[in-house]
């Protein structure tokens, strides 16, 4: 008989969780509540249109222990294409002045050196630590001498990375861009504006650059719902189950050993083994009620901060538009959008640069801002309606100043709120990545296990201050891991 894994949640950690369970021998079984899986890593097609939900880059799409992770869980294959864009992101003023951000160091070394040579020094400097970054890799755990030697490798390879982490470890942006001291106002302003006024972390954003840089955070075409699609290929062709449309209420524990799950249709599901691949607040606090908790816990979920939800107006335009940059970012601090007073700006994705998101001779455009949950959570119904139709009205007109005359070409709207991703996800308080990295998180990951509970394992964002795709995978095959240690069984990925 092969021991049984339940898996709740169907998002990219709980669907890695099942492929690297199966490929071990174990029987499992994902929950999903959503009718699909996938989780925030989605898209929705519209009137022919697809808008995507997640998709901007992928750290590890050329090399790396992230790389790895991509192939075993087929989400890159023989038919994927990858794309280095040229250009990061263009940053637009209040005053409508652009600054760009290269994607290659040396390229956006130039260029913000022939903008502000008085600080030559202080952007080089910044560039420098940018190329350092790129060197950091996680370590996968030593099981072999061949892990050994593959561990001691990454980390001597990492050596250039360490000094950053003690320097800037403890900083933020603001700091970082304080210390550089960049005279020219220009630079200055730019620099300051990236992240607002969030406490975020410096070494997120150095990192973050150097990825780009080494052409190692691309996006695969297709966007985010052939990432969960090939995933759930992958699962379901060693044999995995996916039980969608069903809701885990409860994990049903026995000698303070997780033995299951109960599904909100009152099923009972007995099992040797959870992996709770869900939201990390509603596993911790609702469906084990609170009772597995550390004080690492409880701080991380008392006083670390959280990305600020997001909304997403999608529009289908029935015309060809192309825009220079891929995305861009539009500082517009104190502007409204529906009730939300933006804190810093906009952002606006030109798809243009994707085929498969729209069909030939139509374009596929969307804005997002950033909007405080306290806006959202207390709102009834009618409120809520009335709520979207203001974004909506007001996400034309912006798109009217951008694209003059667009109007005519408007073929869809869609618009998606925090309230919207908390419906099919349960993603807590809608923050879409977890907990945002910052100086107080930044070298931090919780662990995968709570205090005094058997034979569970965590999996997925809630897990590593910043989210993202790579680590939420990651963290799917270190539960398994960790179960076949338990187990003793060699763990294997093929
Ligand atoms: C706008 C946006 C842009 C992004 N851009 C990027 C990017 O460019 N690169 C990147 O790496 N990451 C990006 N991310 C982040 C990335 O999408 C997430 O970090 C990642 O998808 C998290 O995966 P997960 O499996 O941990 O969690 P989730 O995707 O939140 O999945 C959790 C799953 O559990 C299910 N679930 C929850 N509760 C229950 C329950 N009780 N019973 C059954 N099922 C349950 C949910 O329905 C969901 O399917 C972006 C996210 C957003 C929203």
């Amino acid at each position: 008989m092969k021991r049984k894994i339940s898996i709740i949640g169907g998002g990219v950690a709980g669907l890695s969780s099942g492929i690297y369970g199966q490929l071990n021998g174990f029987d499992t079984e994902v929950f999903e509540m959503h009718n699909i899986s996938g989780g925030q890593c989605t898209a929705w097609d519209r009137k022919g249109y697809r808008f995507d939900f997640c998709l901007h880059w992928l750290v590890g799409s050329s090399k790396g222990v992230f790389h790895d992770i991509w192939k075993e869980t087929n989400v890159i294959n023989d038919q994927t294409t990858i794309i280095d864009h040229d250009i990061h992101s263009g940053i637009i003023s209040e005053t409508g002045e652009e600054f760009i951000i290269y994607a290659n160091i040396d390229r956006w070394e130039k260029y913000l050196v022939e903008m502000a040579p008085e600080d030559t020094q202080s952007i080089k400097r910044m560039c420098n630590d940018m190329r350092k970054a790129a060197f950091f890799e996680p370590l996968g755990s030593v099981k072999s001498f061949w892990d050994l030697i593959k561990t001691t490798s990454s980390a001597i390879s990492m050596l250039p990375f360490f000094p950053l982490l003690i320097k800037y470890g403890k900083k933020n942006c603001k700091e970082y861009f304080n210390e550089l001291n960049f005279r020219n106002k220009q630079l200055s302003y730019f620099m300051n504006n990236l992240f607002g006024d969030r406490n975020f972390s410096a070494l997120a954003f150095i990192m973050m650059l150097g990825w780009f840089n080494q052409k190692n955070a691309g996006y695969l075409i297709g966007g985010s719902l052939p990432i969960s699609m090939s995933m759930e290929e992958r699962y379901k062709s060693l044999g995995g189950k996916l039980t969608t449309n069903k809701r885990v209420t409860k994990i049903i524990v026995e000698n303070n050993t997780a033995s299951g799950v109960v599904l909100s249709d009152g099923t009972i599901v007995k099992s040797d083994y959870v992996i709770s691949a869900a939201d990390g607040h509603s596993t911790i606090y609702d469906m084990l009620e609170g009772k597995y908790v550390s004080k690492e816990i409880t701080n991380a979920y008392e006083s670390w901060e959280l990305f600020t939800p997001l909304v997403q107006v999608s529009f289908g335009i029935k015309a060809e538009k192309k825009s220079a940059y891929i995305a861009q970012s539009i500082i517009a601090k104190g502007k409204r959008i529906g009730s939300t007073v933006l804190e810093n700006g906009y952002s606006l994705m030109n798809y243009s640069f994707d085929s498969t998101m729209a069909p030939k001779g139509k374009t596929v455009i969307v804005l997002r801002f950033e909007t405080p949950w306290k806006n959202w959570k207390d709102l009834k119904d009618d409120e809520y309606k009335a709520e979207k139709e203001r974004i909506k009205a007001d996400a034309i007109a912006i798109l009217e100043l951008h694209y003059p005359g667009i109007l005519t070409d408007i073929e869809v709207v869609d618009v998606a709120t925090p309230i919207t991703n908390i419906k099919y996800t349960g993603v807590w308080k809608g923050s879409y990545e977890g907990f945002m990295p910052s100086p107080n998180n930044i070298s931090k990951t919780l662990k995968n296990t709570l205090p005094g509970l058997n034979n569970f394992w965590l999996a997925g964002q809630w897990l590593f201050p910043g989210g993202g795709l790579p680590p939420s995978v990651l963290s799917g095959k270190t539960a398994v891991k960790h179960i076949c240690k338990k187990e003793k069984k060699k763990f294997v990925v093929d």
